[in-house]
């Protein structure tokens, strides 16, 4: 009886092998490509499973709530578990780093927007781009003037 049984039965979901070792993947390293799923999940317990069924059992978790996907960069999406606050997603375009930040850090510009323009914003959906401490560090470094 795996720990996330529980997670897909409250999810009005059967606690398929597939799906159990989708979230156990998820848990284990987050923002993963559906192809990246799909190679990790074979393992000695669940055997082999064709890539569509892991898909599938990703779309199903998706839509239970149990997993969420953002944006990090131009190719396929990434997932991760879902939390109950989401995240912010910092990708540092120097070194491809992954900073994760509580969406609450981001409730004054989404209530700004919200104000003025009445569009509510998912700012967990897609990544902020731009440069991590340590390559702002370095950058500067090499190059005092930037
Ligand atoms: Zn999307
Ligand atoms: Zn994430
Ligand atoms: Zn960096």
């Amino acid at each position: 009886m795996g720990e996330h049984d529980e997670a897909l039965r409250a999810a009005g979901l059967r606690a398929t092998l597939p799906r159990r070792r989708v979230l156990e993947v998820l848990a284990d390293r987050a923002h993963l490509t559906p192809d990246e799923i799909a190679r990790a999940v074979p393992d000695r317990e669940c055997g082999p499973v064709p890539p569509s069924t892991v898909y599938r059992a990703l779309d199903a978790l998706e839509g239970a709530g149990l997993v969420d996907h953002t944006h990090l960069d131009h190719g396929p999406p990434t997932y991760h578990l879902a939390d109950h606050e989401g995240h912010l997603h910092l990708v540092c375009r120097t070194c491809g780093t992954v900073t994760e930040l509580a969406a609450g850090l981001a409730a004054d510009l989404a209530a700004r927007l919200r104000r003025e323009t009445g569009f509510d914003a998912d700012l967990t959906h897609m990544a902020i781009h731009g440069r991590c401490a340590s390559c702002a560090d370095e950058l500067h470094r090499k190059d005092p003037a930037t």
